[in-house]
């Protein structure tokens, strides 16, 4: 078997179609499974979510719908399909003379005729399909002669799949993937590895996935808490290099303040207070902001970076998308022009003579305040005297980044504020900001208008455009979000296109906006502008990257095949309305059938719109179904940990985690992590 090279952790971010056995066209569902990333880490780290355990029967008419069975049956008649697309039919019957039925689709007839011989023996293994006169086979999962029968499995992994990858076929891709990786140097202490099973990090790997252990899982858990401590402390270390104190003078937020159509909530005079006490002293701030989506996290960074450039630093506001960073600015920059403080903007999209004369501004100090994406952390990005990092959405970004951002401070310390808008639960807190300041905005602005939730079956589509259109014809605006983790997901781009086509069709092209991210910067740009200043009343989204946008009027948001998505992403999501004066609704579409942690979530949505306990929720129904975008979901998704179960990990990781940072392979595991976790860079052109 092909095997990685040598024992390089490297080879493991090789996509899953390097993989002998795994075509170029499943790597797109590989990438739908696993956030986008589609590497071959990410099918190690997929893990079971239970066990399919097959029952031996003797009689077809012993086992119920749904239930995995294995029953030697007698092939005993055969219907080709009539047309494409039907199915061929095979009647079989069972030794106590119970007549059932194996249906098999796109199945050329010579391989039919071999696999389902007539008056032959054969034993099926497979699941009794639902609601048939008969008991029935679709599809099952073998057919196998009876003597070849008994060296196979009882039971076999279960996992979280997704539409059009058959069970069979992701366990050979995880099969795959299993055989091609490495074992990798330990990094664990041996009397760590001895006290959860004995296991190397690959044999926990290849005992999770025949999910027969949890000291195994817990192997994994703990490896991957390391990670998150080491780097953290790290990060933590070189955050708190000696910086120069901040002293707010006033002169600049004074006048913002007063230029401000609203008064500063209680919550965000709190949170900037903290960080002007935190930066005037000699110890440099590191403040984490937690707060709701729309709860004005973006005012609390203003002012610290007010205070900053008032002492004569620079600040910089680093977000993860194109969108948020040019909202930022485009927030920002009314308030402070009047101050003669022009935000220098860098992206990926910076090219030219622009970015020449930007990052000549930077490096001189004449542009006081920096905002923008991975572009800023560039090696070409020089500063003054940068004396603030504010990091929004920090979840979005590797200690790495971060730490390439506080190097370019000046004597390569900063004051740090980073704002997340999922709460972090508290057991978490412990592992991943463990010696942080905390500030929280507990309160939206007041004025807020309730959003109301409501779950509605695809079926009744035709109901809910009737109401949107109504809702159109008032003046409002809505957006209209498609479930989409990658670009190169063909049939889900279509499908949101076709769903624009229809839209537009039914309530006209002006009207109805589209943004996905395969179309160019100035197309994405068009038609955000259109619908933030009301030409387009209807936008459809089909990417799910661009948080935080802010368009006041929007007062409604319908979320397509909302069951796909995350409870922590769902909420993100529909803090994009109820933003302006006008009460707001969401509504969020689904399947006729859910399945029941699908069902769970949409009804935590309907019934809470507290971020907080949203999270706790999503925390423990995590793991079922076929979510997307897990990746955003604030508390930074875990891989291996499952909470609460692992909780009792943490103050053993805390303890350890100073020694584990001296181990010689130590960047072996860091590098596991933060490769492994780092999103798909969010900016595509
Ligand atoms: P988030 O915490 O999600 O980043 P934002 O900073 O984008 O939230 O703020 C959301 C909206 O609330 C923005 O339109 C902002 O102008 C507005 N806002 C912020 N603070 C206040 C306030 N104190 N009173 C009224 N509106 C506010
Ligand atoms: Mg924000």
């Amino acid at each position: 078997m092909l095997a990685i090279q040598s024992s390089s952790v490297h080879g493991l971010f090789a996509p899953a179609s390097t993989l002998p056995g795994i075509g170029e066209k499943r790597q797109y569902l590989i990438n739908r499974l696993t956030e986008g990333r589609g590497r071959i880490i990410d099918l190690l780290y997929h893990f079971p979510v239970g066990i399919t355990e097959w029952r031996s029967i003797s009689s077809l008419s012993h086992a119920s719908e749904g239930a995995a069975v294995r029953c030697l049956v007698e092939i005993n008649d055969y219907n080709p399909a009539r047309r494409p697309g039907q199915p061929h039919r095979i009647g079989i019957v069972d030794s106590s003379g119970v007549q059932g039925e194996i249906l098999v689709f796109n199945t050329p007839a010579p391989v039919l005729a071999s696999r389902f011989p007539m008056g032959e023996r054969r034993i099926v293994i497979g699941e009794l399909a639902a609601g048939r006169l008969l008991p029935t086979f679709i599809h099952p999962q073998a057919v196998l002669k009876v003597d070849s029968a008994a060296s196979l499995p009882d039971a076999v992994a279960a996992y979280p799949l997704t539409t059009g990858l058959h069970p069979d076929a992701l366990r050979r891709y995880i099969r795959a993937a299993l055989n091609a990786a490495p074992e990798l140097p330990e990094w664990l202490p041996p009397e760590l590895v001895a006290a959860h099973g004995g296991y190397s990090w690959k044999a926990a790997l290849e005992a999770v996935h025949r999910c027969n252990h949890t000291k195994a899982r817990q192997r994994l858990a703990l490896d991957e808490l390391l990670a998150r401590s080491v780097a953290w402390n790290r990060w933590r270390h070189a955050a708190q290099r000696h910086a120069a104190p901040l002293v707010a003078t006033g002169a600049l937020s004074r006048a913002v303040e007063r230029a401000l159509p609203f008064a500063l909530t209680r919550g965000q005079q709190e949170a900037i207070a903290a960080c002007l006490r935190d930066m005037a002293g000699v110890q440099p701030m590191l403040r984490l902001l937690q707060g709701d989506v729309g709860s004005g996290k973006t005012m609390v960074a203003l002012f610290a970076a007010l205070a900053a450039i008032e002492a004569e630093a620079q600040a910089a506001l680093l977000v993860p998308t194109e969108l948020l960073a040019q909202q930022h600015r485009q927030k920002l920059a009314p308030l402070l022009e009047p101050l003669g403080i022009t935000p220098a903007f860098l992206t990926g999209r910076s090219t030219g003579k622009q970015k020449k004369q930007t990052l000549a501004q930077l490096a001189d100090g004449t542009a006081r305040l920096a905002i923008g994406t991975h572009a800023v952390l560039e090696d070409n990005v020089h500063f003054h005297q940068l004396g603030l990092v504010v990091i929004d959405e920090q979840h979005r970004f590797g200690v790495q980044q971060r730490l390439s951002l506080i190097d370019k401070a000046a004597g390569g310390a900063a004051h740090t504020l980073v704002m997340t808008a999922t709460p972090i639960p508290r057991t978490l807190q412990l592992v991943s900001y463990h010696g942080m300041d905390t500030s929280i905005l507990a309160e939206k602005p007041p004025g807020r208008q309730p959003i109301t939730t409501t779950k509605l079956s695809q079926a009744r589509v035709e109901e809910l455009l009737e109401r949107l259109d109504a809702a159109l014809k008032r003046g409002e605006q809505a957006y209209w979000v498609c479930p989409l983790v990658d670009e190169s997901d063909k049939l889900a781009l279509a499908a949101a296109i076709e769903r624009y086509g229809a839209l537009a069709a039914r309530f006209g092209f002006h009207q109805v906006g589209l943004l996905h991210g395969q179309l160019k910067a100035a197309e994405k740009d068009a038609a955000m502008q259109a619908f933030s200043n009301g030409e387009t009343r209807l936008l459809v989204v089909t990417t799910v990257v661009e948080v935080g946008v802010d368009v006041p009027n929007a007062t409604i948001m319908i979320i397509e095949q909302a069951e796909r998505f995350g409870l922590a992403q769902l909420h993100q999501l529909r803090g994009r309305v109820g933003r302006g004066s006008k009460p707001s609704a969401c509504v969020l579409l689904h399947a006729p059938q859910l399945g029941d942690i699908a069902r769970q979530r949409l009804y935590a949505l309907c019934r809470s719109n507290d971020g907080f306990w949203l999270a706790e929720e999503d925390l423990r129904l995590r793991g079922g179904g076929d979510v997307v975008g897990t990746a955003q979901s604030g508390s930074g998704a875990f891989r291996a940990v499952r909470l609460p179960e692992d909780a009792d990990l943490f103050p053993q990781v805390e303890a350890i985690t100073h020694a584990v940072d001296a181990h010689p392979q130590i960047e072996t595991l860091l590098t596991l992590f933060e490769r492994g976790n780092a999103a798909r860079l969010p900016e595509a052109g």
